[in-house]
């Protein structure tokens, strides 16, 4: 079952979604998928402009566009995807946030994107699934970096020792950033198991870090290449 968030379902001019292991892209977003922009994502900051159907975009980890018919999406699997909209679905935008992209200001980009010729005041974001505080470990050094680098609560950038929690921090920059509304549409992409019954799979979605482990197991075991899950938007009218 793709995840949804309720605060952009409200919007009648766009359609979104984010996707897992049974519809990689969701289902009713596929239709659109000719119009995405190429893109390679880096974990970079860099925002681009979309004015045109599979526009050619470069080396890019967000996508903004006021163009009706373009799908703009980004490919996770642990990072962060988040998608963001004018409340009257008239501009829309999204982006690939990994650790990294949050420490260097990713969101903040976007902001500033939309703060060229609109007021974050006047748009919600909605943040889908991805490594959860309950399983995304990373060394004690990172937690520092966050710590020394964000002006936010110790405890809520590491709940636990050595543990990051990505989706407090973006909910916590973006509402710092002054968005309306601010909406968390996903769960743990490591832990959640999946409860679709049509599906054969044990988890719900893709993983790079169960991927890798299991890899380290069993070397024969295929990579994740072609299996991130998608975060799309598209404003249909
Ligand atoms: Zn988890």
């Amino acid at each position: 079952m793709t995840d949804y968030s309720a605060l952009l379902s409200a919007i009648p001019a766009i359609r979104h979604g984010f996707g897992n292991k049974s519809a990689l892209l969701p289902t009713d977003l596929q239709h659109y998928r000719d119009t995405q922009p190429e893109k390679r994502q880096v974990h970079g900051t860099r925002i681009v402009d979309v004015n045109q159907p599979a526009q050619a975009c470069g080396d890019a980890d967000g996508l903004y566009t006021a163009q009706p018919g373009i799908l703009l999406s980004v490919l996770t699997a642990d990072c962060l995807p988040v998608i963001f909209s004018r409340r009257d679905g008239s501009a829309i935008g999204v982006v690939h946030a990994g650790w990294r992209g949050l420490l260097d200001g990713i969101l903040e980009h976007m902001a500033a994107r939309i703060e060229q010729d609109d007021s974050t005041s006047a748009w919600v974001a909605a943040i889908g699934p991805a490594a959860g505080a309950c399983c995304y470990q990373v060394n004690q050094e990172l937690v520092e970096l966050f710590q020394q680098r964000l002006s936010l609560p110790a405890k809520l950038i590491s709940p636990q020792t050595r543990h990051l929690d990505l989706t407090a921090i973006a909910q916590y920059k973006l509402r710092n950033l002054g968005f309306a509304a601010v909406d968390n549409a996903g769960s743990c992409t490591i832990c959640t198991l999946n409860h679709d019954p049509q599906q054969p799979q044990r988890f719900k979605y893709t993983s790079f870090r169960r991927n890798s482990h299991r890899r380290a197991q069993d070397p024969a075991h295929p990579g994740i290449k072609g299996r991130n899950q998608y975060a799309g938007i598209i404003i249909t009218n």
